[in-house]
Order: structure tokens, then sequence, then C-alpha cells
């Protein structure tokens, strides 16, 4: 099966080892690096599938490291952390993490997280470009215009997005864009689509736009023209 090769950079070497075992056993093929420059040299290097990063690491934070990582590729990045908070959660997200795992965390939950990026990463139908109103996405570049103005979008705002124009004129709930863009129940009490949306809305809407995406309250969202 498998063989993907996944980089795993995380400075503690009880949890590296951890997870090392988790993933060599499911039949991946790692490498480990203890620290942030150590992790972006081999990534540029010799550029793995996935990369599992710690975000507490001496030196260069995971931030800093998923920044740089997601300036360079699209390569999946799965966050660790000790910060089980939504905003800090939000920030790593921001950072171009493609999800989180907070520790203390299970290997079974650790691997059903990389077979879900994995499979999010996955080679789909040729892109195209998808169009409501004068928005448009291209699901080859990943970015947004709107009319003649170029949206740049962060990982998770494109899939949001995309979620949004693959549904024009349908309310989605809440549910079923935690489940579409965000694979797993965040908690419940969680803010991360109120968030997301605020943040697709300044992108996607300046002061002479027309609100794109609006909201049904109780309810969640729909792509529609006022
Ligand atoms: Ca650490």
């Amino acid at each position: 099966m498998s063989g993907e090769r996944i980089l795993v950079i995380e400075d503690e070497a009880r949890i590296a080892q951890f997870i090392e075992r988790g993933l060599i056993y499911e039949g991946y093929r790692v490498t480990v690096a203890r620290d942030g420059k150590t992790g972006l040299a081999i990534a540029r290097d010799n550029p793995p599938d996935l990369v599992i990063l710690d975000w507490m690491l001496p030196g260069l934070d995971g931030l800093e490291v998923c920044k740089r990582l997601r300036a360079a590729s699209d390569i999946p990045i799965l966050m660790l952390t000790a910060k089980d908070d939504v905003q800090d959660r939000v920030i790593g997200l921001d950072a171009g993490a493609d999800d989180y795992l907070v520790k203390p965390f299970s290997v079974d939950e650790l691997l059903a997280r990389i077979r879900a990026l994995f499979r999010r990463s996955a080679p789909t139908s040729r892109p195209d470009v998808l169009r409501f109103a004068d928005l448009t996405l291209d699901t080859g570049t990943h970015r947004a215009h709107r009319g003649e103005r170029a949206i740049d979008l962060t990982a998770k705002e494109y899939e949001l997005l995309e979620l949004f124009m693959r549904n024009p004129r349908q309310v989605l709930t809440r549910d079923v864009i935690f489940d579409r863009v965000w694979d797993y129940d965040f908690g419940g009490e969680s803010n991360i689509i109120e968030v997301y949306v605020r943040y697709l809305r300044q992108k996607t809407e300046d002061e002479t736009e027309s609100r794109l995406i609006h909201t049904v309250r109780g309810v969640g969202y729909v792509l529609r023209e006022e």
C-alpha cells in the first residue's frame, strides 16, 4: 500500500518515536527532524508527501516553519500542538497548516487525520474554473477573482470558498461545512466557521462590491446574489 514519505518535525524524542513507530507500522516511510531548520532543509532537498509539524520547537517555531513550507509548496501539513485554543488554531491554519492535532493524541487519530489529508490532496479531476456572479475560482491555481481583482486565499479559505462555489444558492449547514472543510468536529462550541466566513467576506467583498456569502441565521450560510 501507501509507502508515502512523511517528514516528522518534532523535538521531543519520546513523541517523535511514538509517531515514527505508528507510521512505519502503517507502511509509511518516515524521516524525523528534531528542529525546524533541519526539517526545512530536508523538505527542500527531498520533498516528502506530508509533514507532521510540532508547534513548539527550539529555534524556529512550528508556525514559522509552516509559513516557510507553505511558501514553497502545497504539501499537506498537519500541526501538533498543546494549545487547545481556537484562536491559536486559527493562527496555525492561517499560516497554511491543513489540519491540527492537539497533544496528547492517539496513534489511531493521527493515522486517520493523515489518511484524510492524503485523500484531500490526491489528484482529482482536471482543474476548472468555477464561476458565480462576478466571482471566479480556479481549482488548479487556487486563486480567486472578483471581476478583475485577484484574491489570494489560504488553504482553508480556498476549501471553504470552493464548497460554496460548488453549491451555489444552496444553504450549507454548519455541520455540512464542518464535515466537508474540516473533516471532523472542532468541538461544537467552535466559532471557526464564523471566523473563516469573515475572512472570506473581507477578501471577496470590498466597499463597492455586493455581498455574496449570506448568513442564514441559526442554520448556516448560502452563496447567492442579493
Ligand atoms: Ca515540541
